[in-house]
């Protein structure tokens, strides 16, 4: 099939790469000059959006940034998964929680804000701390206050500039976890464990995958939160549900409709990656098993620099993955994948690549 994707990035990129594989035609839209999927198919601009419809009869797209208007747009000529029902709803924090609590998936308690004096009034309902999020546009961590004390509110409501904004409650959470779950257009549907997120500054720094200490019990659930939301929206291909990890249970924060970082371990630990199972999904072939090949996968970003990577060339267990753009301060350019059958085997190999994350990230 002539597969359109919504932006050429590295998700983008690594989506066509394996789709490839799969008999599949790419064709991006994007208006960067040079992009990491340039080298998979053309790469249309706004301009040549008439083009670009005319090439393919199937879309999806890279980031829950994409405008609804252009999906709609693209709807006419070709058929977009995943549907804009879902897409719509992971751009809008308010929408996202009230499918959360529609489906009676657990959640930090929440209250929609559009004044300060309204924000007074969320805070005496939810309590301090708590988080003030813009409900659109923000993505790693940004467009967001953490408010400690009442002393903060005028300042959390100005600090984001925006005319609408969700108060969260402060998660005490023990970990930060996602799970992955696709689902083709037959209604068949797969899962990748749960794993381990682990972020700084707002940025993902390491996967670790299984996350450790998982019971069937807690993966079954994550695995239902996904099957609710994929039956109520409709859903076709890759969804990612971002959760913490609570001495109470899973709480969910937020959905991706879409591949994830945070799946980018699934290229070397499974037989068949988030990537391949999504175009797999959106274009009607069957779905590839999960079936994790080794006890211990890890994904390292790599962020900003590449450094000495060449170091890392023959070690085995380690797959480097670089996506081809410059570098710049905190911009996600690559990331390594390390595969391990015992956690000392894991925790040597995430040794060897300390130069890649800030040391409080991770200690053995
Ligand atoms: P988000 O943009 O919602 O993914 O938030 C970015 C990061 O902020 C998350 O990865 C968490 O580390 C933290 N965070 C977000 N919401 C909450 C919350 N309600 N309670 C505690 N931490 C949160």
């Amino acid at each position: 099939m002539n597969i359109g994707i919504l932006g050429a990035g590295q998700l983008g990129s690594m989506l066509a790469e394996e789709g490839i594989d799969l008999g599949h035609h790419f064709f991006f839209y994007s208006d960067e000059l040079s992009t990491p999927a340039e080298k998979y198919g053309e790469v249309f601009n706004k301009k040549r959006l008439d083009e670009f419809k005319n090439k393919i009869s199937l879309a999806t797209y890279e980031t829950e940034n994409t405008s609804l208007g252009l999906i709609s747009e693209i709807e006419k000529s070709a058929e977009i998964f995943p549907p804009k029902k879902i897409l719509s709803i992971a751009q809008n924090r308010g929408f996202e929680k009230a499918l959360f609590n529609d489906l009676n998936i657990p959640c930090a308690n929440s209250v929609i804000v559009r004044s300060v004096e309204e924000l007074r009034s969320a805070v005496d309902q939810i309590g301090l701390p708590s988080i003030l999020k813009t409900t659109t546009d923000g993505y790693d961590g940004k467009g967001q206050f953490f408010i400690r004390n009442e002393s903060e509110i005028q300042k959390a409501w100005e600090s984001l500039s925006t005319s609408e904004a969700i108060l969260e409650g402060f998660v005490n959470f023990n970990r930060e976890l996602s799970i992955i779950g696709v689902r083709g257009l037959s209604g068949e549907q797969v899962f990748y464990p749960l794993v381990e997120n682990i972020h700084k500054d707002g940025i993902l720094r390491i996967t670790i995958a299984p996350a450790k200490k998982i019971s069937n019990e807690t993966q079954r659930l994550a695995e239902d939160y996904i099957t609710k939301i994929f039956d109520s929206t409709n859903h076709i291909g890759a969804l990612t549900v971002e959760l913490f990890e609570t001495n109470d249970g899973l709480l969910v924060n937020e959905i991706a409709p879409r591949v994830h970082n945070s799946g980018h371990w699934t290229i070397n630990g499974c037989t068949t990656s988030q990537f391949e199972n999504h175009i797999r999904a959106i274009s009607g072939m069957p779905l590839g098993s999960i079936n994790v090949k080794s006890n211990w996968c890890a994904m390292i970003n790599i962020i900003g620099k590449v450094g000495n990577i060449q170091q890392f060339a023959d070690k085995q267990n380690l797959f480097i993955n670089l996506y081809g753009k410059a570098e710049r301060e905190n911009r996600k350019i690559g990331h390594i994948n390390v595969v391990a059958e015992s956690e000392k085997d894991l925790n040597k190999l995430l040794e060897s690549l300390s130069d890649y994350y800030p040391l409080d990230c991770w200690k053995n």
